[in-house]
C-alpha cells in the first residue's frame, strides 16, 4: 500500500478509535488532511483513497493546486493567517476558512464571496494562549465579533478554531480544547448555533476528541514530516 493512504487508513482508524474511547458517534469527526507544502500528486494520492477535506496555509500554492485538481472534487479548507490583499483569492476558491479573528477581514470575505457561490463557511480562530500567541480573537471580545459576522449575508458562521501551544501531558492538551468548547457553548446558550469545533491537529487529536472536536486538522500524521 503505498504511504500515504496507509498512514491516511491510520488516522480515520485512530479517529474511530477515539470517538468510541469518549462515547463520540462513529464518523462524527471530520478529517481535514492539512496539505500545506506537499506536491499535488501527493495530495491526489489522498484523494484516491476517499479523502476530500483540504486544508491550506499558504494561499499562492494553494491556489495553484486547486486549480491542478480541479477534476476531483474536493472541498478546500484555509486554515493559515489572513492578511487583507489576500482576502478576495480566498473568498472565491475556498469553502471554509478557520482563521477569521477580525472584523475587517469578515468583511472583505463577505464582499468578495462570488454571489454564484453558497455563503463561505466560517470558523473564528480564538486565542487560548493569551501572552504567547498573536493570532487568534480573545475570549473576551469572540461574542462581540460572532454577533457582527452572523449579520453578513455571504459568510455562515459555524464554530470555532484553535491552535494551542502544545503540550505532551494529555490533560494539559485537554484545557484549552475544553475552553474552546465551552466558548461555544456559551455563544450557543446567547443563541447562536454553532456546530463546528476545529481543533486537534497530528500530536493531540486524541485530546480534542476528547473535548468535543468535530474537525482535526492532520498534516504530518498523513503526509510525513515537513521539510
Ligand atoms: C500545519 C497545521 C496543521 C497540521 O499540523 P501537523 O502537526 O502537521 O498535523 C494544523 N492546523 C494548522 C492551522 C496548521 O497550520
Amino acid at each position: 500500500m503505498p504511504e500515504i493512504s496507509h498512514r491516511l487508513q491510520q488516522v480515520y482508524n485512530e479517529i474511530l478509535d477515539y470517538e468510541e474511547e469518549f462515547s463520540k458517534k462513529p464518523h462524527s469527526v471530520n478529517l481535514i488532511a492539512v496539505s500545506k507544502t506537499r506536491s499535488a500528486s501527493d495530495i491526489e494520492e489522498a484523494c484516491k483513497f476517499g479523502q476530500t477535506q483540504f486544508g491550506e496555509s499558504y494561499l499562492q500554492e494553494a491556489l495553484d493546486k486547486i486549480k491542478q485538481l480541479q477534476a476531483y472534487d474536493l472541498e478546500w479548507h484555509f486554515i493559515g493567517p489572513i492578511q487583507s490583499n489576500k482576502t478576495r483569492a480566498i473568498a472565491e476558491n475556498f469553502t471554509f476558512v478557520h482563521s477569521v479573528d477580525r472584523l475587517k477581514i469578515a468583511q472583505r470575505l463577505n464582499e468578495q464571496r462570488p454571489k454564484n457561490l453558497p455563503p463561505l463557511q466560517i470558523l473564528i480562530q480564538v486565542n487560548t494562549n493569551n501572552e504567547t500567541s498573536k493570532s487568534g480573537c480573545h475570549f473576551d471580545e469572540l461574542t462581540r465579533l460572532a454577533s457582527a459576522i452572523q449579520t453578513l449575508p455571504h459568510l455562515k458562521l459555524r464554530g470555532l478554531m484553535a491552535i494551542p501551544v502544545h503540550e505532551d501531558d494529555f490533560e494539559k492538551q485537554r484545557l484549552p480544547f475544553r475552553q474552546l468548547h465551552d466558548a461555544m457553548e456559551q455563544l450557543n446558550g446567547k443563541g447562536f448555533k454553532l456546530d463546528t469545533l476545529s481543533m486537534g491537529m497530528s500530536k493531540d487529536i486524541r485530546a480534542a476528541i476528547a473535548e468535543g472536536a468535530t474537525m482535526v486538522r492532520v498534516g504530518t500524521g498523513i503526509f510525513g514530516a515537513r521539510k
